[in-house]
């Protein structure tokens, strides 16, 4: 009765070729051959005969050139790759002549992989890779990497993985080729154990002592079956009456499987919060394996991060240094007051006439104090020239100012006293001096009542001003303070301005009264002669130009981060070609192609996200060491910008990332194994 079941295995009229030069060869020749469920079979024959090429067709690893391959009457050309990943993960169980475990990874962590790609619980996957481990003599071993084991044992741990997801049919491809007698005789005894629970085993071997002892055994050669004659083994296990066998020793796996779905269908539908949970999982695992990668190259990694350090690095800064010297000026222009407008004689800052230009004079003033919009006016002069004080000489810059200066400045007494409307009426020689200017003469006195010679004037010091935050002056220049009249009369001996301050009445609109102002010159002088600033221009002004300089600098230091995107690349492609028997191994055992795009992907970001943590790290650190440099600014950090760092430390991880881990998912399986 169970003759009459569909085969397990049924090939048809397979051809295998290759191209080679300009035509192809041909390595396996119309193959026509069934196996049956619980079958021990061997394939023997000469090296170069094709033995491989056609394990690896029953194994879903290779695809046939023409024919059909059915498993439990299933056409196995119709699947899509991950179909046949499927197949490998659930039904079939690989042990390779050289072992092919992952040097990296314990004996356990090797057992565990093909579970991981089934979505098994750790803690299930646990306890049957170590009972697996145990069962096979290797409870000791556990924790040893491959390189740590001798042949034999190394060779029980690829078994431990075969039969991890409880493959139904073990392909052995010559198990024994690489170990000594004894460890070989193992092995073969192991597998007659396997067949004796039912498994279906099929084994290559060029060992005619080895195959006499599977039930059947198949001769190829060239290509071509060239005898099925039956083996000196055990008659053929009845299934039938094993199904409870197989739950002791090595025991079906615990998970979803249900029992129709042993026969290459698909399997009943598993719950969505289980399928994430499995999900979830390969991600943890993924992310280990990166680690794994990480730690195992990590001077190529630290250099790689580099280029993303300096790159995040230099654009946190950069945009941090950007917004802090915004910040800077803008405070310094509300220091100016929001309602006051400076007319300056020419036509515009950087009018090179502007000098000669005397039509701005304190009759100006005088009218536009008149005016109704006018809170308050202040006519300035300015000169530079020379201050002594005892031995100490410097350059400061003079300016003539009116009474009403100070308090449209909104600048602060440190000291003394600001000069009066009667000051300004008298030519007094009554100065204030700034910080810069009261550092410089007076070190160790007091400045107030002291005389200095200003060019060859002698003027009294009355007040010192405090230190302004920053401001358009510079913080080294000396700045010293007299009445415009006295400055006009006795450095300039013009009664020309540079400027006028105009405060406007606080019931006028500023920009109207702008309009008026211009109006009211322009009719004085016959000419617009003047232009006009205020606040508002000047803010915006210097917001469009500090922008327009970091987004230029930031373009800079994009292009660095991009060339640190393609280290990542390269370093990627390096670590993917390293890596192929690696990715065929795990896809011998399973691995879905998107299993591999993730794990080389989560690589690439984490080498990415970790660069672009250190490279905020070293911004920071950057910040900190130049507020100890004492400049009047400080870099500004926003947590948007911070945030927009690591979310582009990511994107360029996703983006370079990309292309080397697509190559690695789009390997072949055969080929890749073939490079190990
Ligand atoms: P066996 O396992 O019996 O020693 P294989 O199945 O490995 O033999 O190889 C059979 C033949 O196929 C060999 O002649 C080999 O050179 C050829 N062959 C195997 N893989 C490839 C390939 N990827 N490209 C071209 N020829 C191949
Ligand atoms: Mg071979």
């Amino acid at each position: 009765m169970r003759m009459e079941r569909v085969p397990l295995i049924e090939l048809c009229g397979l051809s295998r070729a290759y191209p080679a030069g300009e035509g192809t060869i041909t390595v396996l020749k119309d193959i026509t051959l069934a196996i049956a469920e619980g079958e021990m079979v061997a394939i023997v024959g000469a090296s170069g005969s094709g033995k491989s090429t056609l394990m690896n067709i029953l194994g879903c690893l290779d695809r046939p050139t023409r024919g059909a391959y059915r498993i439990a009457g299933q056409e196995t050309s119709d699947l899509d790759a991950d179909a046949l990943a499927a197949l490998r993960r659930e039904h079939f169980g690989f042990i390779f002549q050289r072992y092919h475990l992952l040097s990296e990874l314990t004996a356990l962590g090797n057992v565990e992989i093909p579970a991981i790609y089934a979505g098994t619980q750790a803690e299930a996957r646990r306890t049957r890779a170590s009972g697996l481990l145990a069962r096979l003599g290797m409870a000791d071993r556990t924790t040893h990497r491959p390189g740590q084991l001798s042949g034999g044992q190394q060779q029980r741990v690829s078994i431990a993985r075969a039969l991890m997801n409880g493959a139904q049919v073990i392909l052995a491809d010559e198990p024994t080729g690489a170990l000594d007698s004894k460890s070989g005789a193992e092995v073969l005894r192991i597998l007659d154990e396997l067949h004796a629970e039912g498994r279906t085993i099929i084994i290559v071997t060029h060992d005619m002592g080895v195959a006499e002892r599977a039930q059947r055994i198949i001769e190829i050669r060239d290509g071509e079956i060239v005898a099925d004659r039956p083996g000196k083994g055990g008659a053929r296990v009845d299934t039938a009456h094993m199904d409870t066998a197989l739950s002791d020793r090595f025991g079906r796996p615990p998970p979803e499987r249900a029992p129709g779905s042993a026969r290459g269908q698909v399997p009943a539908p598993i719950s969505r919060a289980a399928r994430a949970t499995a999900y979830a999982g390969r991600l943890k695992e993924a992310l280990r394996m990166a680690l794994l990668a990480m730690a195992a190259h990590r001077l190529r990694t630290f250099l790689t991060m580099l280029g993303i350090i300096i790159g995040i690095a230099s654009v946190v800064c950069v945009v941090a240094l950007g917004e802090g010297s915004r910040q800077r000026v803008l405070a310094d222009i509300s220091g100016l007051g929001t309602n006051t407008l400076e007319i300056f004689a020419g036509r515009s800052f950087g009018d090179t006439r502007s000098g000669r230009i005397t039509t701005l004079v304190v009759a100006d003033a005088d009218a536009l104090a008149r005016q109704p919009y006018v809170a308050a006016v202040t006519p300035t002069v300015s000169t530079q020239s020379t201050v002594r004080f005892g031995a100490i000489e410097a350059n400061a810059l003079v300016n003539g100012v009116g009474q009403g200066y100070f308090a449209a400045r909104g600048t602060k007494l440190a000291q003394g006293r600001f000069f009066d409307r009667d000051s300004v009426r008298a030519l007094a020689l009554d100065a204030v001096i700034d910080e810069n200017t009261r550092k410089a003469l007076f070190k160790d006195v007091d400045p107030i009542g002291q005389v200095m010679l200003v060019g060859s004037v002698f003027c009294r010091v009355v007040g010192v001003t405090a230190p302004q935050q920053g401001g358009f002056g510079g913080s080294q220049n000396l700045s010293i303070y007299l009445p415009y009249t006295t400055v006009q009369a006795r450095f300039l001996g013009s009664t020309s301005l540079r400027s006028i301050t105009v405060r406007v009445a606080d019931d006028t609109d500023v920009a109207l009264a702008e309009q008026q102002v211009t109006r009211f010159l322009t009719q004085r002088h016959g000419m617009k002669d003047f232009f006009i600033l205020n606040t508002d221009d000047i803010r915006k002004t210097i917001t469009a130009t500090t922008q327009t300089m970091t987004a230029l600098i930031a373009a800079i230091a994009v292009i660095s981060l991009l060339v640190g995107g393609i280290g990542v690349m390269n370093i990627m492609l390096v670590s993917v070609s390293e890596r192929v028997g690696e990715i065929g191994v795990r896809m011998a055992v399973g691995a879905r192609q998107a299993d591999i795009l993730q794990q080389f992907l989560i690589e690439a970001v984490l080498v990415c996200v970790v660069g672009g943590i250190a490279g905020i790290a070293l911004a920071l650190g950057f910040g900190a060491l130049f507020a100890l440099t004492g400049s009047n600014f400080q870099l500004v950090y926003s947590a948007a910008s911070i945030v927009a760092a690591v979310a582009c430390a990511s994107l360029i991880g996703v983006a370079f990332g990309y292309l080397p881990a697509r190559n690695a998912a789009r390997l072949d399986p055969v080929a890749a194994l073939a490079r190990d």
